[in-house]
């Protein structure tokens, strides 16, 4: 596996904006990725930035899901990309994001943002890609469960860390998600 592309693909609610695509969030989300998920290089990602498709006015986040997963141009870029992640500037109600999970290589390797927010767009992608969220079990046994590091989920048991609040690792993919994504990539990819 010498490199995965993925692309951030902007809504019409993006557009218009000082910056056109999330070309800040991809870069970021991109090198936390290459430094946590890929050490030795051997699970790069590559994360573009092209294009636009325009949302019918969702007011859910599952609203805004179906259109994703139903809209034509995410279909087509789905040929030259491994995950297609959505990024939308609104708010809807029902979450901040959604993907499909472990999906990458197939034609539903999508997920949904409400907005660029780095880590929201590393969390989703990484749930493209295979990992989970810390706070299952077999996780938090290991590196506790935290709202802090990419795959962390809000509200789920203690930290088996000590439950250091000061333990934060905000945008970084622990060992756990690195393995499932790795292991995702042998199989898919
Ligand atoms: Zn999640």
């Amino acid at each position: 596996m010498a490199r995965t592309d993925a692309l951030f693909l902007a809504t019409e609610k993006y557009n218009g904006l000082l910056v056109t695509y999330p070309n800040n969030t991809a870069d970021l989300v991109e090198s936390a990725w290459n430094d946590d998920v890929s050490p030795d290089g051997d699970y790069d990602i590559s994360i573009s930035t092209d294009g636009h498709i325009s949302l019918d006015d969702p007011s859910t986040l599952g609203e805004a899901f179906d259109q994703v997963g139903n809209n034509d141009t995410v279909s087509e870029k789905l040929n030259s990309y491994d995950a297609v992640l959505v990024i939308d500037n609104r708010n809807v109600s029902g979450g901040a994001g959604r993907a499909y999970v472990g999906t990458v290589g197939e034609d539903n390797a999508l997920g949904y943002c409400q907005s660029d927010d780095v880590q929201l767009a590393a969390h989703e992608l990484g749930h493209i890609y295979g990992a989970s969220h810390e706070g299952d079990e077999t996780h938090w046994q290991n590196f506790g469960a935290f709202s802090h590091d990419v795959m962390g989920y809000n509200g789920v048991a203690p930290s088996c860390n000590g439950n250091d609040p000061d333990l934060v690792r905000e945008l970084r993919y622990m060992d756990c998600a690195r393995n499932e994504i790795q292991d995702t990539i042998d199989s898919n990819l």
